[in-house]
Order: C-alpha cells, then sequence, then structure tokens
C-alpha cells in the first residue's frame, strides 16, 4: 500500500515519524480521513497504538540529552529555520488544513499559517532574550534561577485548529530543550505531518520531534501513561481530559489542560450596537467550533430588542458553503457524528421550550455537514443548551437587567475560558471584567491574543496556563542554585 496521499495536489507521507524516519504501525493498521467539505477520502493514515507510543517515546528519551545539550542559540536558529519552512510552504499547508478540517482557506492563510510561523520565531526568541531572571544574594550566597529542560513531551491537539494548536505547543516544549511526541486529533492530521517534514529540513536532529498518529486513547493512552514522559501538554475536551489527568497521576506527569468553554459575551446597556453585533457574528467563525466562542450571548433588556433585530439582519446576510471560496463566511463542521451532535443540542433546546430566531436546522442543500447558523431565546440559564459546550455555529441570547445580574449568569456555568465585554465605558468595564471568572478577558475586541500574554482556562476549562513566561515555566524543570559566595565558602553553609 502506498503511504504517501496526493492532498490539493500536494504529497503527504501518512506514516508516523519516529526516530527521524517514517514508519508504517507495526500492525499495518491504518485510518481514512475524510474532508469535510463533501466527505470524500483524502488520506488512509497510519493507526498507532501502543507499540509505536513506545517507539515514539523512546526515540525522545535518546534524542533528549542531545537537544538539551545544544546552545539556547542554535536551538534558537533552528526555530527560526522551521518558521522559514512553514512561511515557504504557507500555501500548501492552508490548502491542505482546509480541506482537511473545513476552516475557511482565506483565513488559514492570512491568519493562521502566519501564526504558526509566528510561534515558533516567538518563543525562539523568546529563550534567547527574555528567559532569565536577574541573580540575587541570600547574606553571602548567590541564587541562580535557571530553566531546565524536563525531557520528553507528549504533545495532544484537537482537529479545530490543527497546526495552530501544535505548533503552540511544539515550539515552547523545543525551544525549552525537550524532545516531543506529537499526537495529532484523527480527523484532522494532516498538517502534522508537513511539519515533521518542515522540522527535518530546518535542520531538527532525529528523535527530537516525533509524531504518532493515531485514534484518541488507542495511541493517546500509551502516550500519557509512559512512565519516561516528563510533561503532558493537551488540549481537548473536558471528558478526555479526565482520562488524560488520571493517567497522568500514576506518574505524576506535570499536564497542562487546555479545554472546553462556553464562554459569555456581555452586550451592556452602554454598549456601540454595530460593534456588539460585529463581535456576536464573529461567533460563528469556524462554524462555531471555537474554543474561545463567546457562545452565550448576554444582552441587557433595554438594549436586547434592537440588538437582536441587527443581529438576525447581519447573521442572515453570511454567506454558508465551501471554505475554499473567497466569499464564504461558514464553511462546514468537522465530521457527521458533530453535526448530529449539534443538531441534537438544538432540538432539545427547541422541545424544552426555546426558539430558534434564525437557524436551527442542517443546510442539505450544501451538503451532508453544514449547520445553519442558529440563535436560541427563550432558554433559562439551566438549560442544557446555555451550560454545555455544543461545538457549532450555535448562539444563545439571555437578557439581564443589573450588572449583578449579568455577572451571575456569565460566570454560572462549570466553564471558565473567556469572556467578551461590551460597553461604551471603560469604569463600567472594569467592574465588570473585575468580577468575572475565565482565564482570558476581551472588551471591545475578541480573539487577539499576543503571545506574551498567559493563555488558559479557568474551572473546567482548565489547567495550567501556557505562553510567554509561562509556557517556559510549564515545559521547564526550574531550578534554584544556591552558591556561597568568596567570603562565605563553607561546605555546610
Ligand atoms: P477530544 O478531547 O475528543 O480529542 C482531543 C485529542 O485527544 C485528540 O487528538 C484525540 O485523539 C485525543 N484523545 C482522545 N482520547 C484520548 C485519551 N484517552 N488519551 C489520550 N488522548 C486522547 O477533543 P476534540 O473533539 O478533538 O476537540 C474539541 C475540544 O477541544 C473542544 O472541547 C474544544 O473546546 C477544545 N479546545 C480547547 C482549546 C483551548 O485552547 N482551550 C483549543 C481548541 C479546542
Amino acid at each position: 500500500m502506498s503511504h504517501t496521499a496526493t492532498v490539493a495536489g500536494i504529497p503527504v507521507d501518512t506514516r508516523h515519524w519516529i526516530g527521524g524516519r517514517r514508519v508504517a504501525s507495526a500492525s499495518g493498521a491504518t485510518f481514512t480521513d475524510h474532508s469535510p467539505i463533501d466527505g470524500a477520502a483524502l488520506a488512509e493514515v497510519s493507526r498507532g497504538g501502543a507499540e509505536e507510543a513506545d517507539a515514539a517515546v523512546a526515540a525522545a528519551k535518546a534524542a533528549f540529552p542531545g537537544w538539551a545539550a545544544t546552545g539556547p542559540a542554535e536551538r534558537a536558529r533552528i526555530l527560526h529555520a522551521i518558521a522559514d519552512g512553514v512561511e515557504k510552504r504557507l500555501e500548501e499547508l492552508a490548502q491542505i488544513e482546509t480541506l482537511d478540517n473545513g476552516a475557511l482557506l482565506r483565513s488559514h492563510r492570512r491568519g493562521v499559517m502566519p501564526r504558526v510561523a509566528h510561534n515558533f520565531r516567538f518563543f525562539a526568541d523568546w529563550l534567547t532574550n527574555e528567559l532569565s531572571h536577574p541573580d540575587f544574594d541570600t547574606n553571602t550566597r548567590r541564587n541562580h534561577v535557571s530553566w531546565d529542560p524536563a525531557g520528553p513531551c507528549v504533545l495532544i491537539t484537537p482537529w479545530n485548529a490543527p497546526l495552530m494548536m501544535e505548533s503552540w505547543k511544539v515550539a515552547p516544549a523545543l525551544a525549552a530543550g525537550n524532545t516531543v511526541v506529537l499526537k495529532p486529533a484523527e480527523w484532522s492530521p494532516l498538517t502534522a505531518s508537513l511539519l515533521a517534514d518542515i522540522a527535518h529540513r530546518a535542520g531538527l536532529p532525529a528523535g527530537v520531534l516525533n509524531l504518532v498518529q493515531g485514534y484518541g486513547a488507542e495511541a493517546g493512552r500509551p502516550l500519557v501513561e509512559h512512565p519516561d514522559v516528563r510533561r503532558i501538554s493537551f488540549t481537548g475536551s473536558v471528558p478526555t481530559a479526565r482520562h488524560i489527568a488520571a493517567a497522568a497521576a500514576a506518574n505524576l506527569t506535570p499536564t497542562s489542560l487546555e479545554l472546553g468553554g462556553k464562554s459569555p459575551l456581555l452586550v451592556l446597556a452602554d454598549a456601540d450596537l454595530a460593534l456588539a453585533v460585529e463581535l456576536a457574528v464573529e461567533q460563528y467563525d469556524n462554524a462555531g467550533q471555537v474554543c474561545l466562542a463567546g457562545t452565550r450571548l448576554l444582552v441587557h433588556e433595554s438594549v436586547a430588542a434592537e440588538f437582536t433585530r441587527r443581529f438576525v439582519e447581519r447573521a442572515n446576510a453570511l454567506v454558508q458553503g465551501d471554505p475554499r471560496d473567497p466569499a464564504t463566511d461558514i464553511g462546514p463542521t468537522i465530521h457527521p457524528r458533530q453535526l448530529e451532535r449539534v443538531d441534537g443540542f438544538v432540538r432539545r433546546a427547541i422541545a424544552a421550550g426555546g426558539t430558534a430566531v434564525i437557524g436551527g436546522s442542517p443546510r442539505h442543500d450544501l451538503g451532508d455537514l453544514y449547520y445553519r447558523p442558529t440563535l436560541l431565546t427563550g432558554l433559562p440559564q439551566d438549560a442544557e443548551a446555555v451550560q454545555e459546550e455544543i461545538f457549532g455555529p450555535v448562539l444563545t441570547l439571555q437578557t439581564f437587567a443589573s450588572d449583578d445580574e449579568a455577572v451571575a449568569l456569565a460566570n454560572g456555568t462549570r466553564f471558565g475560558l473567556a469572556a467578551t465585554v461590551v460597553t461604551g465605558d471603560r469604569k463600567h468595564a472594569d467592574l465588570v471584567t473585575g468580577r468575572l471568572v475565565a482565564g482570558t478577558v476581551w472588551v471591545n475586541c475578541f480573539y487577539v491574543r499576543d503571545l506574551r500574554a498567559p493563555f488558559g482556562g479557568s474551572r473546567q476549562s482548565g489547567a495550567g496556563r501556557e505562553g510567554g513566561t509561562w509556557s517556559f515555566d510549564f515545559y521547564c524543570d526550574i531550578k534554584n542554585t544556591v552558591t556561597a559566595q568568596e567570603a562565605g565558602w563553607t561546605r555546610h553553609g
């Protein structure tokens, strides 16, 4: 069987990448990767299990001492070379990612892939320019803080933003001097394969980055249970995170969890309604399959009627269709299971008394996986559609009469990933944002994220923060070395 698929005219080797070599699964097993655009089979991808997990961790362990001993400047040089490779193949990566996960081609070209390159450059530069702590003295002893490489890291990523999430983890892990085993999601595995090629060509030594393709727990569990793994960084759903945290507990492996959300978008009475509507409509990006999406619109009752009128008008003008078409605003959901899940939430919400002001059903005229942008109203705070992450183009709208009520509704789920506040008054913004439980809060904007800032979720939206120093804090063993100075040289301090 051929191990190379041709996707968008580009050859992609769909085997694992272990110890600097392409390898098929020992069992010979593969899985079929489909495009959500039209359901077409894109590739047969190697389906890894315990054997591949063991081999990949062994390769990462063997490569670790050499990479950890490679100086920061050389590590940074290779990371910049990876960024160069991403930029050189940007169009190919964008085309393949769109075919594989159905997000808009124009977003992949203009936003996502440049950001992937930037992730490598940013962490390379942070390593060489920022990662230091001034030495300090305790009486006659000098304290020196260092960020030491930790060892092999397992990085597990979701399907909704594959290469974006992969680079967000791979870049700091490698910059820190660690070696990596990456396991991409089975619904969008292809760009990770190109990343392995790009890293190899950039001069990354064999075994420093390994790739195990495969299905959920079958490939993931043996990786997270492995005793030689020193860090686990996971982005995905809450149920999977529970399995991973339990598996990691056996070895007490430090784990960073970036999970789901049910984020609120608050439109205060003094908001610029045109801006509020634009930000609200943005929540349909990637067919709502965005962890950060502000899927709960919370609108002050005095402006709710006008906001809803304008929102409906704007949302009805969105163009749904093939994500490769520059005119398209909303593409497909990722998989038949996802569409079914989304539709199930909407049907149950309507059966429970909710109203679909717009949408509320699939668009079969476009294909099997397209769901109409939907706005649900008339649901109480404890309704399933208000409480659970739907991960589709479905927003709910609730109204409030006071800031106290707005804050109670905003904080009234088990999640705490993000929140957006729209207001014309800075003091009002401060009063409200100070009371919100969320890893990221935006005021009068959405989705902008500086890599120097901490990123992560509160409550069940995650554990830990990554970004800037926080990434290095997670991926490193931080050590304080206390040295007696000349006057105080004694053996026992
Ligand atoms: P998922 O939890 O189903 O899968 C994520 C990854 O975990 C996949 O690679 C999968 O193969 C793997 N996996 C599954 N079971 C495993 C196990 N037992 N052990 C180890 N690995 C296992 O999530 P998904 O459906 O791919 O992604 C959507 C979810 O990701 C949503 O909840 C979304 O909010 C979340 N997400 C969060 C962020 C963030 O930064 N907080 C970003 C993107 C997506």
